[in-house]
């Protein structure tokens, strides 16, 4: 890939370590990669054809450490930082769980030029993600976007989180996101014009550069129950797509997808699904440089 003028490259992440529930998502990047056959390039929608403006590769898997979240995200920033053409080739990471999220998220912030402030970030999750330790562990995958944050990493007040959901441990949970000046746009606040108020987030990003990190619990276990901490109610399938659609206009530099737990995954909806996310997270770049 290094020979090409690559615009994305997507790898998998093999990772399940950073989680407190149910294990397995250690093979989502394989399953997702199956469910993404019958994902077709023209997007209806956008109109436009992601593959005739987007050149796009498959780097493989990053290695992983299953015994150790910190070497993991070290070997996978590692893994990360060269691929492609750096200054030009956007990263998309595929989980794993959502503590991969940390090291896709330093490759593609060393990758801008380590932007002083952060980049924004583009949050869908049932959960908020920015809890500082679980047991003891600082690096799980409740909390990858505290440590982005106090790393520089991510702007808190060019941080929005979509599709909060769910009991929480205690309300301190929401503390830091508050204090911080994180956005909160919880699943009851998305059904009252949900799409609307993402795109005037994003209008008022102005295209700054943003960072997009999808976990698929977000969407109700009723439509993606292959997931190892589900968190019943939340978007529709269709209601993922709106939310990302209304995403157009972004400057997506760098994105994951994670969280999708096969084994729970019978009939392969749930990898569906995270396959046709990665097409529209891709699709947002291309009718962006489409015009
Ligand atoms: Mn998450
Ligand atoms: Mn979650």
């Amino acid at each position: 890939p290094e020979n090409l003028p690559l615009d994305w490259t997507l790898y998998g992440v093999p990772f399940d370590g950073g989680v407190t529930f149910r294990p397995g998502a250690r093979f989502g990047p394989r399953a997702i990669r199956d469910a993404s056959q019958y994902v077709k390039p023209y997007h209806l929608e956008h109109a436009v054809n992601v593959c005739e403006v987007l050149s796009l590769a498959d780097a493989g898997d990053a290695p992983v450490r299953p015994y150790d979240i910190r070497e993991t995200l070290d070997a996978v920033t590692d893994f990360a930082l060269p691929l492609g053409e750096p200054a030009r080739t956007r990263l998309l990471a595929v989980g794993g769980d959502h503590s991969i999220a940390y090291a896709n998220l330093r490759a593609t912030w060393q990758r801008r030029g380590s932007p002083r402030g952060g980049l924004a970030l583009l949050h869908f999750d049932s959960h908020l993600d920015t809890v500082d330790a679980v047991w003891g562990e600082r690096w799980g995958h409740a909390s990858p976007f505290i440590r982005a944050i106090e790393d520089g990493l991510v702007d808190p007040r060019a941080m929005l989180s979509v599709g909060i959901k769910g009991p929480l441990n205690t309300g301190a949970d929401l503390d830091f996101a508050r204090t911080a000046g994180v956005t909160l746009l919880p699943y009851e606040a998305w059904r009252e014009g949900g799409a609307a108020r993402i795109a005037d987030f994003v209008a008022r990003l102005a295209g700054r550069e943003a960072y997009l990190s999808f976990d698929i619990d977000v969407v109700d276990p009723a439509f993606a129950p292959g997931t190892g901490t589900p968190s019943v109610g939340g978007l529709t399938s269709a209601e993922a797509l709106a939310a990302l659609r209304a995403c157009r206009g972004a400057t997506v530099v760098g994105a994951d997808v994670v969280e999708v737990l096969p084994d729970r995954d019978p009939s392969g909806i749930t990898a569906l699904l995270a396959a046709h996310v990665i097409f529209e997270i891709l699709a947002l770049d291309a009718v962006s440089r489409r015009g």
